[in-house]
């Protein structure tokens, strides 16, 4: 494992084989009989002493999180924070999973529903964020009552050691909260294995969907979450400095690699020339530098062979016919580590590589268009469905926008409009696979199971035979 900012090995993860996969399910099968049957209380004062631990120990955490992922600390403490969101959330879990009852469905008999846990689930985590998605499951997942274990990205699994620590200090039983470390190989021991009840993955679009068909066909309850290309869409009405202000933060910010991230700007008519004048003025001042170090805005990305991708994708846009306005290739960078600077690349079109990959860098593409119903064409018409902005004055559109837009997670006048925990997270088209979003309320449906008791306390006096199938009265 590399430290991204120095470009030196900082550390070995030690590869879980198929073997200790096993173990790690056999342990979290046996720890999901009682947790199952602890009470709501239980959990919740579990829940409850790890939030106060988790709160406690942010900075701690989010300098870990920087020191293997790069991103800058405050960065990383900002994901801890909406991390931390989705475990307040699990603190009322005892809400969440009140069930419903009708009472005299028919003479003397009740209907009420219960939702319970599944078992043993697991959680496949990207590198980008290796505390907030993790928490977007486990959080929920064990609130309901399940065994949870989390697999996360081999390029920067301490948060989730970290975080296992933290619940045993919580008061969490073994093997409620488990981690294995691996590859592709403990993705698919995990997807494989009989007792696992569910599969939580996020990460590419195309190994999102490979662990969807996989475990789908291995009979699994499924969510799966892919890539993403965001757009961010302004109309010439907009306060452009504030439109510019979000396109570089959204674009910028954490090098890019977010799946939130604004890649694609779509600028409509006039709004286009104003854009890239205020983008390309503000993008000198965005300080690059080690993550950890103070004030440092932007860090680097997580490998060379990524850093490599990224500046391929730019040295092609221009081939192809696009403006690079701010190259980051040539950008003022720190001699070590895997850095690439903002670049802003204009005159893109849809047919070029650059608008049609998810880059996962700091390459913003300017796409230029003549009218609002161009832009929609063009956002509806993109594989992916993640995310997406509009930035206008005029509230009239932005309804429309939001009502007709083919994506999951829409911002207004808001760049990147990740849901609070009590909403629920996920894309549409290639973004997701499965029926479920992440967290909050689709979050408890995705971990419970649903069972409908049908019940009457008759007097044994009214007892009677009646051979015919059953109707109400
Ligand atoms: P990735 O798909 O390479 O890896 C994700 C996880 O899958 C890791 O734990 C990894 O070990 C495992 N994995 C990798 N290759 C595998 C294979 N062939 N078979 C089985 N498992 C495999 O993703 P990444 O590079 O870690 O993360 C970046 C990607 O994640 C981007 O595409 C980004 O958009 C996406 N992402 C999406 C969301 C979302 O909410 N939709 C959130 C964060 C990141």
């Amino acid at each position: 494992m590399y430290d991204p900012a120095t470009g030196k090995v900082q550390a070995q993860v030690d590869l879980a084989s198929v073997a200790e996969v096993h173990e790690a399910v056999a342990a979290a099968k046996t720890a999901a009989v009682q947790w199952a049957e602890s009470s709501l209380t239980q959990r919740t004062q579990i829940m409850f002493r790890f939030r106060e631990l988790l709160a406690a120990r942010t900075d701690e955490l989010a300098r870990v999180i920087s020191g293997e992922h790069g991103k800058v600390v405050s960065d990383a403490a900002g994901e801890v924070a909406r991390g931390l969101e989705n475990v307040e959330f699990a603190c009322g879990i005892a809400h969440h999973l009140k069930g419903e009852i009708n009472e005299q469905v028919s003479e003397g008999i009740e209907v009420y529903s219960l939702r319970q846990p599944l078992g043993v689930v697991a959680g496949i985590t990207p590198f980008n964020f290796p505390a907030m998605v993790p928490a977007w499951m486990f959080a929920t997942a064990i609130a309901c009552g399940n065994t949870f274990i989390c697999k996360p990205s081999e390029r920067d699994p301490s948060a989730s050691m970290l975080i296992a620590e933290w619940f045993i200090e919580a008061g969490l039983p073994p093997g409620v909260f488990s981690v294995v470390n691996g590859d592709k190989e403990a993705v698919d021991a995990l997807i494989d294995h009989e007792d696992i009840a569910a599969i939580s993955f996020v990460g590419s679009t195309p190994v999102a969907s490979y662990v969807y068909e996989r475990a789908t066909s291995a009979g699994k309850r499924v969510q799966a979450l892919g890539g993403a290309k965001n757009h961010m869409l302004v109309l010439p009405d907009a306060d452009i400095e504030m439109a510019a202000d979000a396109a570089v933060s959204a674009a910028y910010g954490s090098a890019g690699e977010r799946c939130m991230a604004v890649s694609a700007l779509v600028a409509v008519g006039s709004a286009a020339d104003q854009l890239v004048e205020a983008i390309s003025t503000r993008i000198p001042a965005v300080k690059i530098g080690v993550g950890t170090e103070p004030d440092v805005e932007m860090g680097p990305l997580i490998t060379a062979e990524h850093r490599d991708r990224v500046a391929g994708y730019v040295e092609r846009a221009q081939q192809a016919g696009a403006v690079a306005v701010v190259d980051g290739s040539i950008a003022d960078l720190p001699a070590d580590g895997f850095f690439y600077g903002p670049t802003l690349l204009d005159e893109v079109t849809v047919d070029m590589e650059c608008y049609k990959d998810e880059i996962f860098g700091p390459v913003l593409s300017v796409v230029r268009v003549e009218t609002f119903r161009e832009a929609m064409d063009l956002i509806n018409s993109n594989p992916f469905g993640n995310g997406t902005a509009i930035f206008t004055r005029d509230g009239g559109v932005a309804r429309q926008f939001q009502h007709e837009v083919q994506v999951g997670m829409v911002g207004i006048n808001v760049p990147i409009p990740v849901p609070v925990a009590y909403h629920s997270f996920g894309g549409w088209k290639a973004s997701l696979f499965g029926d479920t979003h992440m967290y909050g309320p689709e979050g408890v449906r995705f971990y419970t199971r649903a069972k409908a008791i049908t019940a009457r306390w008759p007097d044994p006096a009214s007892s009677q035979i009646d051979l015919g199938f059953p109707q109400n009265s």
